[in-house]
């Protein structure tokens, strides 16, 4: 019988599955898929390098500073300013701090009325007191409303707010939880927002490395049996003392049979290439019309060797899971893709279109008393999910963590708080 079973090899499996073999106990990870790191993914194609979605990692989480080497990872920062479009206008609004070449541009940026730049100034000046997980306690509502409460005008709401923090919670609408919210403007404060050159994956590669993982091993029922777990995968039945279950929310659901989080949220992702450079920006672009763009990133300027020579990368999001077809989604993003650039769009290249329906698990107001906990109503399964904590990398990592830490009894771990 083996010691211990993680099912799963997303980020909170392997960091569930690591901390117990540094422990010396003996783990093996059964995966369903053909690759280790889940969501975390990174596709390869002719040459260009393109996550599954659009993600990137902060380099302030606290697990993500526990867990892993984070110069081992190449990270490249992407600016810390974005770019507010709407239409062929572009203005930049930056942190004058750290992206000090973008503060002759923030400063007269229409997108954010002055009031309101002075307004986020003594925002950011709030947030950065006290321990950052901190900021997941005290009141609740949703991100527009405490945005209203601050005094926020709808311009910049409408142009910066919604599609900036909507790119990072998949929702423009901006109903999720203005703890969550606080949150990350913190992470945002106290890190980079950065990308492994090679790809995303090279995160899940490096916590993978010392570990026991059989891909392609889909668990089809989890059982309490004799004094430990039965696992019934479609390769045949396994043994062992004790479980991580560390699939998605969605799956772990049914291998429960009870539900695990409150509804997904799901996002879909255009990624065109091409021949000429059309736009030199580095930085996130934010679409402030209406329309189904909600952000976009020539990742090709702001990590060079994501395009082969002479080509550039263009990652958009389009915020749902939109009822159109490929091709007439394709053609609709390529429309408001011509406003911005005239002269080119046309020639763009697709290359993939992906749609994620669960991307996330939606995190309104008060989530966090919904959480699920760790144990599960199977003696001997522990629960290891972001859906435990956050939807996000520090979320499953810190997830990974405290599984591991309920198997080896280590109560400093189990009594850490969310987010620190
Ligand atoms: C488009 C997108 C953008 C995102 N952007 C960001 C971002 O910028 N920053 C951020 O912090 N987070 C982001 N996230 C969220 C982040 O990727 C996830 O929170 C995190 O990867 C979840 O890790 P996990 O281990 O909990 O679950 P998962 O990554 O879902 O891993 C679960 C694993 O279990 C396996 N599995 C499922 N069923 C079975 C089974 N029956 N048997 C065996 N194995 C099984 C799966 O194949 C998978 O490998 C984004 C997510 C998406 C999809």
């Amino acid at each position: 019988m083996q010691d211990i079973i993680v099912v799963g090899a997303g980020l909170a499996g392997l960091v569930a599955a690591r901390t117990l073999t540094r422990a010396g106990r003996r783990v093996r990870v059964l995966e369903a898929a053909g690759r280790s790191g889940g969501r975390l993914a990174t596709h390869r194609q002719d040459g260009f390098t393109f996550e599954s979605g659009y993600q990137v990692l902060f380099t302030a989480y606290p697990a993500v500073q526990r867990q892993l080497d984070l110069a081992a990872l190449d990270l490249v920062s992407i600016p810390p300013a974005a770019v507010v479009r709407r239409g062929p206008q572009v203005e930049v609004l930056g942190d004058p701090i750290r992206d000090p070449a973008s503060l002759p541009r923030t400063l007269v940026a229409g997108s954010m009325p002055l009031p309101d730049k002075l307004r986020l100034t003594r925002l950011a000046a709030r947030l950065k007191v006290g321990a950052p997980h901190t900021l997941l306690s005290g009141p609740d509502e949703t991100t527009r409303a405490y945005l209203k409460r601050q005094g926020f005008g709808e311009r910049s709401i409408q142009s910066f707010f919604a599609p900036f923090f909507g790119g990072i919670f998949l929702k423009r609408d901006l109903s999720t939880s203005a703890r969550l919210f606080r949150y990350y403007f913190r992470m945002l404060m106290d890190g980079a927002v950065a990308l492994p050159r090679e790809g995303m994956d090279r995160i899940p590669e490096q916590l993978a490395r010392e570990l026991d993982i059989s891909l392609n091993v889909r668990v089809e029922r989890l059982e309490a049996r004799g004094g430990g777990v039965s696992v019934l995968t479609g390769a045949g039945e396994l043994q062992a003392a004790q479980v991580v279950l560390a699939t998605d929310p969605w799956t772990a659901a049914q291998l429960l049979g009870e539900p695990v989080t409150h509804g997904s949220v799901g996002s879909t992702y255009l990624y065109y290439a091409s021949s000429e450079p059309l736009d030199e920006q580095p930085r996130l672009l934010l679409n402030a019309e209406d329309g189904l763009i909600n952000n976009a990133h020539w990742l090709s300027n702001a990590v060079p060797g994501r395009a082969p020579a002479g080509q550039s990368l263009l990652a958009v999001s389009v915020l749902g899971i939109s009822p159109l077809d490929d091709a007439a989604l394709d053609a609709h993003v390529r429309g408001e893709l011509s406003r911005w650039y005239p002269d080119g769009a046309a020639r763009l290249r697709t290359l993939r279109i992906q749609r994620l329906p669960h991307a996330q698990f939606a995190q309104p107001p008060e989530f966090a008393a919904t959480l699920a906990g760790h144990a599960t109503r199977i003696p001997g399964v522990v629960l290891a999910s972001e859906a435990t904590s956050m939807s996000g990398i520090q979320g499953a990592m810190e997830s990974g963590e405290r599984a591991a830490a309920i198997l080896l009894g280590d109560l400093e771990t189990q009594s850490r708080p969310r987010g620190a």
